[in-house]
Protein backbone atom coordinates (compact mmCIF):
# COMPACT_ATOMS: atom_id res chain seq x y z
CA UNK A 1 0.00 0.00 0.00
CA UNK A 2 2.99 2.44 0.43
CA UNK A 3 2.89 3.29 -3.02
CA UNK A 4 -0.32 5.13 -3.10
CA UNK A 5 0.85 7.59 0.07
CA UNK A 6 1.83 11.09 -0.94
CA UNK A 7 5.63 11.69 -0.17
CA UNK A 8 4.32 14.31 3.13
CA UNK A 9 2.01 11.60 4.12
CA UNK A 10 4.43 8.96 4.15
CA UNK A 11 7.23 11.47 5.84
CA UNK A 12 4.41 12.30 8.62
CA UNK A 13 3.39 8.69 8.80
CA UNK A 14 7.49 8.02 9.52
CA UNK A 15 7.80 11.09 12.31
CA UNK A 16 4.49 9.80 14.04
CA UNK A 17 6.15 6.48 14.01
CA UNK A 18 9.45 7.56 15.28
CA UNK A 19 7.83 9.79 17.91
CA UNK A 20 6.18 6.96 19.24
CA UNK A 21 8.82 4.42 19.62
CA UNK A 22 11.54 6.23 20.33
CA UNK A 23 10.99 6.78 24.52
CA UNK A 24 10.41 2.83 24.46
CA UNK A 25 13.57 2.58 22.45
CA UNK A 26 15.82 5.26 24.95
CA UNK A 27 13.91 3.26 27.99
CA UNK A 28 15.11 -0.44 26.97
CA UNK A 29 18.76 0.22 25.32
CA UNK A 30 20.00 3.10 26.12
CA UNK A 31 22.82 1.25 28.53
CA UNK A 32 25.88 2.68 27.39
CA UNK A 33 27.87 -1.06 28.94
CA UNK A 34 26.00 -3.41 27.34
CA UNK A 35 26.24 -6.11 29.84
CA UNK A 36 24.86 -9.68 30.15
CA UNK A 37 23.60 -8.38 33.61
CA UNK A 38 22.58 -5.22 31.74
CA UNK A 39 20.39 -7.03 29.09
CA UNK A 40 19.38 -9.82 31.29
CA UNK A 41 17.64 -7.02 33.43
CA UNK A 42 16.47 -5.10 30.41
CA UNK A 43 14.86 -7.82 29.04
CA UNK A 44 13.54 -8.84 32.22
CA UNK A 45 11.61 -5.51 32.66
CA UNK A 46 10.42 -6.14 29.37
CA UNK A 47 8.91 -9.22 30.03
CA UNK A 48 6.90 -8.24 33.00
CA UNK A 49 5.36 -5.45 30.82
CA UNK A 50 4.77 -7.51 27.86
CA UNK A 51 4.58 -10.90 29.10
CA UNK A 52 4.51 -13.63 25.97
CA UNK A 53 4.80 -16.52 28.07
CA UNK A 54 3.21 -16.92 31.53
CA UNK A 55 6.28 -18.82 33.00
CA UNK A 56 7.20 -17.50 36.59
CA UNK A 57 10.17 -15.33 35.65
CA UNK A 58 13.30 -16.78 37.62
CA UNK A 59 16.63 -15.21 37.73
CA UNK A 60 19.23 -17.68 35.88
CA UNK A 61 20.64 -20.52 37.38
CA UNK A 62 22.39 -23.65 37.11
CA UNK A 63 20.67 -26.48 35.69
CA UNK A 64 22.13 -29.33 37.44
CA UNK A 65 20.59 -30.39 40.72
CA UNK A 66 21.99 -32.29 43.60
CA UNK A 67 21.14 -35.80 43.78
CA UNK A 68 22.51 -38.72 44.81
CA UNK A 69 23.83 -38.99 40.95
CA UNK A 70 27.58 -38.44 41.21
CA UNK A 71 28.35 -37.41 37.65
CA UNK A 72 32.40 -38.76 37.45
CA UNK A 73 32.41 -39.68 33.48
CA UNK A 74 33.72 -37.05 30.89
CA UNK A 75 30.76 -35.05 29.73
CA UNK A 76 29.98 -34.53 25.85
CA UNK A 77 28.81 -31.44 25.07
CA UNK A 78 26.29 -30.98 21.86
CA UNK A 79 25.96 -27.75 20.38
CA UNK A 80 22.50 -27.07 18.29
CA UNK A 81 21.43 -24.03 16.03
CA UNK A 82 18.33 -23.16 14.07
CA UNK A 83 17.05 -23.63 10.79
CA UNK A 84 18.64 -23.59 7.60
CA UNK A 85 15.85 -22.18 5.55
CA UNK A 86 18.01 -20.17 2.81
CA UNK A 87 15.65 -16.81 1.33
CA UNK A 88 16.37 -15.54 -2.12
CA UNK A 89 18.71 -12.65 -0.71
CA UNK A 90 21.01 -15.48 1.36
CA UNK A 91 20.91 -17.24 -1.85
CA UNK A 92 21.85 -14.54 -4.00
CA UNK A 93 24.67 -13.67 -1.39
CA UNK A 94 26.54 -17.06 -0.48
CA UNK A 95 26.36 -17.97 -5.04
CA UNK A 96 28.17 -14.48 -5.50
CA UNK A 97 29.95 -14.52 -2.19
CA UNK A 98 30.66 -17.96 -1.03
CA UNK A 99 28.25 -19.58 1.34
CA UNK A 100 30.66 -18.96 4.64
CA UNK A 101 30.31 -15.12 4.32
CA UNK A 102 26.80 -15.55 5.55
CA UNK A 103 28.33 -17.22 9.01
CA UNK A 104 32.33 -17.46 9.07
CA UNK A 105 31.98 -15.56 12.10
CA UNK A 106 30.08 -18.68 13.99
CA UNK A 107 31.87 -21.32 13.20
CA UNK A 108 34.40 -21.30 15.87
CA UNK A 109 31.42 -21.63 18.29
CA UNK A 110 30.63 -24.44 16.69
CA UNK A 111 33.75 -26.44 17.00
CA UNK A 112 34.05 -25.78 20.78
CA UNK A 113 31.83 -28.41 21.26
CA UNK A 114 32.29 -32.29 21.11
CA UNK A 115 29.61 -32.70 18.23
CA UNK A 116 27.43 -29.95 16.09
CA UNK A 117 23.84 -30.25 14.83
CA UNK A 118 22.01 -28.52 12.30
CA UNK A 119 18.35 -29.00 10.80
CA UNK A 120 18.89 -28.39 6.98
CA UNK A 121 15.45 -27.06 5.39
CA UNK A 122 15.39 -27.72 2.37
CA UNK A 123 16.64 -29.65 -0.80
CA UNK A 124 20.86 -29.74 -1.83
CA UNK A 125 20.93 -30.69 -5.89
CA UNK A 126 22.58 -28.86 -8.85
CA UNK A 127 20.14 -31.22 -11.16
CA UNK A 128 16.77 -30.26 -12.31
CA UNK A 129 14.90 -32.88 -10.51
CA UNK A 130 10.90 -34.02 -10.55
CA UNK A 131 10.25 -30.69 -12.32
CA UNK A 132 8.01 -29.52 -15.45
CA UNK A 133 10.36 -29.70 -18.26
CA UNK A 134 9.04 -25.65 -19.09
CA UNK A 135 10.50 -24.72 -15.78
CA UNK A 136 14.54 -23.85 -16.39
CA UNK A 137 15.68 -23.22 -12.34
CA UNK A 138 17.57 -25.73 -10.75
CA UNK A 139 18.15 -23.83 -6.98
CA UNK A 140 14.54 -21.95 -5.95
CA UNK A 141 13.93 -20.38 -2.92
CA UNK A 142 10.27 -20.25 -2.22
CA UNK A 143 6.94 -22.41 -2.36
CA UNK A 144 5.36 -23.38 -4.20
CA UNK A 145 8.51 -24.18 -5.94
CA UNK A 146 10.36 -25.23 -3.43
CA UNK A 147 13.49 -24.99 -1.50
CA UNK A 148 16.30 -26.39 -3.82
CA UNK A 149 19.75 -25.09 -2.70
CA UNK A 150 23.52 -25.59 -4.31
CA UNK A 151 25.06 -28.57 -3.22
CA UNK A 152 28.10 -26.27 -2.40
CA UNK A 153 26.13 -24.78 0.44
CA UNK A 154 26.23 -28.51 2.55
CA UNK A 155 30.20 -28.60 1.41
CA UNK A 156 30.98 -25.60 3.55
CA UNK A 157 28.19 -26.73 6.07
CA UNK A 158 29.38 -29.91 6.60
CA UNK A 159 33.29 -27.95 8.08
CA UNK A 160 31.55 -27.56 11.46
CA UNK A 161 28.04 -29.44 11.41
CA UNK A 162 28.33 -32.87 12.15
CA UNK A 163 25.40 -34.12 11.96
CA UNK A 164 22.37 -32.84 10.14
CA UNK A 165 18.68 -33.30 10.39
CA UNK A 166 16.75 -34.07 7.02
CA UNK A 167 13.61 -34.25 8.28
CA UNK A 168 11.36 -31.05 7.90
CA UNK A 169 8.22 -30.13 5.96
CA UNK A 170 10.27 -28.87 2.89
CA UNK A 171 12.42 -32.42 2.97
CA UNK A 172 9.95 -33.71 -0.61
CA UNK A 173 10.31 -30.10 -2.00
CA UNK A 174 11.66 -31.68 -5.24
CA UNK A 175 10.31 -35.07 -4.26
CA UNK A 176 12.06 -38.93 -3.80
CA UNK A 177 15.59 -37.26 -5.93
CA UNK A 178 15.40 -34.54 -3.95
CA UNK A 179 15.83 -36.31 -0.49
CA UNK A 180 17.89 -38.70 -2.48
CA UNK A 181 20.23 -35.66 -3.59
CA UNK A 182 20.42 -34.26 -0.10
CA UNK A 183 21.58 -37.63 1.75
CA UNK A 184 24.39 -38.30 -1.32
CA UNK A 185 25.57 -34.43 -1.10
CA UNK A 186 26.03 -34.85 2.81
CA UNK A 187 27.61 -38.37 2.63
CA UNK A 188 30.14 -37.41 0.38
CA UNK A 189 30.79 -34.48 2.74
CA UNK A 190 31.69 -36.88 5.46
CA UNK A 191 29.06 -35.49 7.78
CA UNK A 192 26.11 -37.47 8.93
CA UNK A 193 22.06 -37.47 8.81
CA UNK A 194 19.11 -38.71 9.77
CA UNK A 195 15.34 -38.44 9.89
CA UNK A 196 15.04 -39.06 5.72
CA UNK A 197 16.54 -42.06 3.81
CA UNK A 198 15.88 -43.74 0.15
CA UNK A 199 13.64 -46.38 0.33
CA UNK A 200 14.48 -49.90 -0.55
CA UNK A 201 12.56 -52.56 -1.59
CA UNK A 202 12.80 -54.74 1.52
CA UNK A 203 12.89 -51.78 4.30
CA UNK A 204 10.29 -53.15 6.72
CA UNK A 205 10.41 -52.51 10.51
CA UNK A 206 14.03 -52.13 9.97
CA UNK A 207 14.90 -48.91 12.49
CA UNK A 208 18.65 -49.13 11.33
CA UNK A 209 18.12 -46.25 9.28
CA UNK A 210 16.26 -44.17 11.34
CA UNK A 211 19.05 -42.82 13.48
CA UNK A 212 22.65 -42.37 13.21
CA UNK A 213 25.27 -42.90 15.68
CA UNK A 214 28.03 -40.41 16.59
CA UNK A 215 31.04 -41.55 19.09
CA UNK A 216 33.25 -39.15 21.62
CA UNK A 217 34.83 -40.30 24.47
CA UNK A 218 33.57 -43.76 24.05
CA UNK A 219 30.03 -42.63 24.45
CA UNK A 220 27.91 -44.05 21.26
CA UNK A 221 25.13 -41.00 20.80
CA UNK A 222 22.14 -41.84 18.49
CA UNK A 223 20.42 -38.96 16.77
CA UNK A 224 17.29 -39.18 15.81
CA UNK A 225 15.22 -36.96 13.65
CA UNK A 226 11.29 -36.49 12.86
CA UNK A 227 9.07 -34.00 11.20
CA UNK A 228 5.17 -33.12 11.88
CA UNK A 229 4.27 -33.39 8.60
CA UNK A 230 5.36 -32.59 5.02
CA UNK A 231 4.14 -29.86 2.92
CA UNK A 232 1.43 -30.53 0.20
CA UNK A 233 3.59 -29.99 -3.21
CA UNK A 234 1.92 -30.97 -6.57
CA UNK A 235 4.26 -29.48 -8.33
CA UNK A 236 7.08 -31.69 -8.08
CA UNK A 237 4.72 -34.47 -10.07
CA UNK A 238 4.29 -36.67 -7.46
CA UNK A 239 1.10 -35.41 -4.83
CA UNK A 240 2.93 -35.35 -1.89
CA UNK A 241 0.64 -36.37 1.39
CA UNK A 242 2.03 -36.50 4.90
CA UNK A 243 0.53 -39.84 5.24
CA UNK A 244 1.66 -41.25 1.82
CA UNK A 245 3.37 -44.72 2.64
CA UNK A 246 6.03 -44.07 0.56
CA UNK A 247 6.65 -40.96 2.11
CA UNK A 248 6.29 -42.50 5.39
CA UNK A 249 8.80 -44.79 5.03
CA UNK A 250 11.15 -42.34 3.11
CA UNK A 251 10.62 -39.45 6.45
CA UNK A 252 10.37 -39.85 10.02
CA UNK A 253 7.19 -38.91 11.23
CA UNK A 254 7.27 -37.49 14.87
CA UNK A 255 4.41 -39.97 15.76
CA UNK A 256 6.58 -42.91 14.57
CA UNK A 257 9.91 -41.28 16.28
CA UNK A 258 8.42 -42.07 20.41
CA UNK A 259 8.45 -45.92 19.14
CA UNK A 260 11.60 -45.75 17.01
CA UNK A 261 13.17 -44.04 20.29
CA UNK A 262 12.36 -46.92 22.44
CA UNK A 263 13.64 -49.56 20.11
CA UNK A 264 17.23 -47.43 20.54
CA UNK A 265 16.72 -47.45 23.77
CA UNK A 266 16.39 -50.73 24.15
CA UNK A 267 19.72 -52.02 22.28
CA UNK A 268 22.05 -51.32 24.94
CA UNK A 269 24.71 -50.32 23.17
CA UNK A 270 24.27 -46.53 23.22
CA UNK A 271 24.69 -44.22 25.75
CA UNK A 272 22.67 -41.29 24.66
CA UNK A 273 19.34 -40.68 22.56
CA UNK A 274 19.21 -37.25 20.89
CA UNK A 275 15.95 -36.33 18.96
CA UNK A 276 14.85 -33.66 17.04
CA UNK A 277 11.55 -33.34 16.19
CA UNK A 278 10.32 -30.87 13.52
CA UNK A 279 7.13 -28.95 14.30
CA UNK A 280 4.94 -26.69 16.08
CA UNK A 281 3.26 -23.06 15.25
CA UNK A 282 5.24 -20.83 12.68
CA UNK A 283 5.93 -17.23 13.90
CA UNK A 284 5.00 -18.38 17.78
CA UNK A 285 7.37 -17.84 20.58
CA UNK A 286 5.16 -20.38 22.85
CA UNK A 287 5.47 -23.92 22.03
CA UNK A 288 2.29 -25.73 20.92
CA UNK A 289 0.73 -28.08 22.79
CA UNK A 290 1.63 -30.83 20.72
CA UNK A 291 4.96 -30.11 20.71
CA UNK A 292 5.09 -30.41 24.37
CA UNK A 293 3.57 -33.65 24.10
CA UNK A 294 6.07 -34.81 21.77
CA UNK A 295 9.27 -33.69 23.37
CA UNK A 296 8.17 -34.81 26.76
CA UNK A 297 7.10 -38.91 24.93
CA UNK A 298 10.39 -38.78 23.38
CA UNK A 299 12.32 -38.04 26.75
CA UNK A 300 10.07 -40.73 28.36
CA UNK A 301 10.64 -43.14 25.80
CA UNK A 302 14.18 -42.84 26.49
CA UNK A 303 15.96 -39.65 24.62
CA UNK A 304 18.03 -37.34 26.63
CA UNK A 305 17.20 -33.90 25.14
CA UNK A 306 15.12 -32.81 22.34
CA UNK A 307 15.75 -30.43 19.93
CA UNK A 308 13.01 -28.99 18.19
CA UNK A 309 12.60 -26.64 15.29
CA UNK A 310 10.58 -24.82 12.34
CA UNK A 311 8.92 -22.04 14.25
CA UNK A 312 11.38 -19.78 12.77
CA UNK A 313 11.50 -18.03 15.96
CA UNK A 314 13.00 -19.26 19.27
CA UNK A 315 11.04 -20.78 22.19
CA UNK A 316 12.04 -21.24 25.78
CA UNK A 317 13.69 -24.16 27.30
CA UNK A 318 12.50 -26.59 29.89
CA UNK A 319 14.05 -29.04 32.32
CA UNK A 320 12.07 -32.40 32.53
CA UNK A 321 12.56 -35.50 34.91
CA UNK A 322 11.38 -38.49 33.10
CA UNK A 323 9.33 -40.81 34.29
CA UNK A 324 12.35 -43.04 35.26
CA UNK A 325 14.17 -40.17 37.08
CA UNK A 326 16.38 -38.96 34.08
CA UNK A 327 17.12 -35.13 33.97
CA UNK A 328 16.46 -34.45 30.71
CA UNK A 329 15.99 -30.79 28.69
CA UNK A 330 13.19 -30.14 26.00
CA UNK A 331 14.95 -26.94 23.19
CA UNK A 332 11.60 -25.96 21.46
CA UNK A 333 13.07 -23.93 18.83
CA UNK A 334 16.71 -22.52 17.95
CA UNK A 335 14.93 -19.97 15.44
CA UNK A 336 16.15 -19.04 12.36
CA UNK A 337 20.35 -19.83 12.32
CA UNK A 338 20.55 -17.84 8.72
CA UNK A 339 18.85 -17.47 5.36
CA UNK A 340 17.27 -13.87 5.11
CA UNK A 341 13.66 -14.02 6.03
CA UNK A 342 12.28 -10.72 6.49
CA UNK A 343 8.43 -11.93 8.80
CA UNK A 344 6.26 -9.30 10.08
CA UNK A 345 8.91 -8.38 12.45
CA UNK A 346 12.32 -8.90 11.09
CA UNK A 347 13.74 -8.57 15.42
CA UNK A 348 12.42 -12.03 15.45
CA UNK A 349 12.83 -13.70 12.57
CA UNK A 350 16.51 -12.52 12.94
CA UNK A 351 17.05 -13.74 16.30
CA UNK A 352 18.50 -17.01 17.08
CA UNK A 353 20.26 -19.15 19.87
CA UNK A 354 23.18 -21.52 19.49
CA UNK A 355 22.78 -24.28 22.38
CA UNK A 356 25.31 -26.12 23.87
CA UNK A 357 24.12 -29.30 26.00
CA UNK A 358 26.70 -30.88 28.45
CA UNK A 359 25.84 -34.77 29.05
CA UNK A 360 27.11 -36.29 31.62
CA UNK A 361 26.30 -40.40 33.01
CA UNK A 362 26.09 -41.12 36.10
CA UNK A 363 27.28 -44.09 38.59
CA UNK A 364 24.80 -46.55 36.83
CA UNK A 365 25.84 -45.85 33.21
CA UNK A 366 23.20 -43.21 32.41
CA UNK A 367 22.84 -39.84 30.65
CA UNK A 368 21.54 -37.06 32.20
CA UNK A 369 21.96 -33.39 31.29
CA UNK A 370 23.71 -31.70 33.16
CA UNK A 371 24.09 -27.79 32.06
CA UNK A 372 22.13 -25.92 29.15
CA UNK A 373 23.51 -22.74 28.17
CA UNK A 374 22.91 -20.58 24.90
CA UNK A 375 24.98 -18.31 22.59
CA UNK A 376 22.04 -15.22 21.29
CA UNK A 377 22.77 -14.80 17.65
CA UNK A 378 21.57 -12.73 15.55
CA UNK A 379 21.75 -12.37 11.49
CA UNK A 380 23.30 -8.35 11.09
CA UNK A 381 22.30 -7.01 7.81
CA UNK A 382 24.75 -4.18 6.83
CA UNK A 383 24.49 -2.87 3.41
CA UNK A 384 22.86 -5.61 2.38
CA UNK A 385 25.03 -8.40 3.68
CA UNK A 386 23.67 -10.94 5.50
CA UNK A 387 25.95 -12.27 8.21
CA UNK A 388 25.22 -14.39 11.71
CA UNK A 389 27.82 -13.17 14.45
CA UNK A 390 27.05 -13.68 18.43
CA UNK A 391 24.30 -11.37 18.89
CA UNK A 392 26.43 -9.43 22.27
CA UNK A 393 29.33 -8.60 19.20
CA UNK A 394 27.17 -5.89 17.16
CA UNK A 395 25.84 -2.82 18.24
CA UNK A 396 23.06 -3.92 15.41
CA UNK A 397 21.89 -6.77 17.22
CA UNK A 398 20.42 -5.87 21.16
CA UNK A 399 17.03 -5.92 20.28
CA UNK A 400 17.90 -9.50 18.93
CA UNK A 401 20.20 -9.93 22.10
CA UNK A 402 17.22 -8.86 24.49
CA UNK A 403 14.87 -10.73 22.67
CA UNK A 404 16.66 -14.13 22.80
CA UNK A 405 17.04 -13.45 26.68
CA UNK A 406 13.19 -12.79 27.10
CA UNK A 407 11.77 -15.68 25.28
CA UNK A 408 14.70 -18.56 26.37
CA UNK A 409 16.73 -17.02 29.83
CA UNK A 410 13.43 -16.42 31.82
CA UNK A 411 12.84 -20.42 32.01
CA UNK A 412 15.65 -20.21 34.91
CA UNK A 413 17.30 -23.30 34.40
CA UNK A 414 19.22 -21.53 31.27
CA UNK A 415 21.79 -18.61 30.93
CA UNK A 416 23.57 -16.78 28.07
CA UNK A 417 26.89 -17.37 27.66
CA UNK A 418 29.44 -15.25 26.75
CA UNK A 419 31.42 -15.83 23.27
CA UNK A 420 35.20 -16.55 25.04
CA UNK A 421 33.16 -18.67 27.61
CA UNK A 422 32.48 -20.53 24.63
CA UNK A 423 35.48 -20.78 23.49
CA UNK A 424 37.04 -21.95 26.21
CA UNK A 425 35.80 -25.63 26.20
CA UNK A 426 38.34 -28.00 24.97
CA UNK A 427 36.27 -31.23 23.19
CA UNK A 428 36.84 -34.21 24.10
ZN1 LIG B 1 9.84 -26.21 8.84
Amino acid sequence: MLHRRTTFGLATGMIMILVVMRPVYIEIYSAEEYTITDSWQMAKSELESHSIVENELIEPSEFQETDEDNFNATPVRISACGDLLMMKRALDQGISKGFRSLWKKTVPYFKASDISFLQFEGVASDRLVSWPPNFNMVHTTSTPKGFNYPTKVLDDLSKFVDVFSTANNHAFDRGFPGVASTIATIKKTGSLHTGTRVIKANVTGNYMDWYTVVTRNDRRIAFIACTGFVNNNPIVGYRVKTNDSRIRRSILHCDSAVHVVETIAARGDIDAIIAAPHMGTEFSSVPAEKQIEIAKALLDAGAVVTIGNHVHMVQPMEKYKTKDGRLTAIIYALGNFAGGMIGTDPVLTKSSALAFIDLAWNNKNVAHVTNVKYLPLCEARDNFIMEVLPAIQSTTCRREYAHVLKIIGQTGFVEPILPEEVLSYQPN
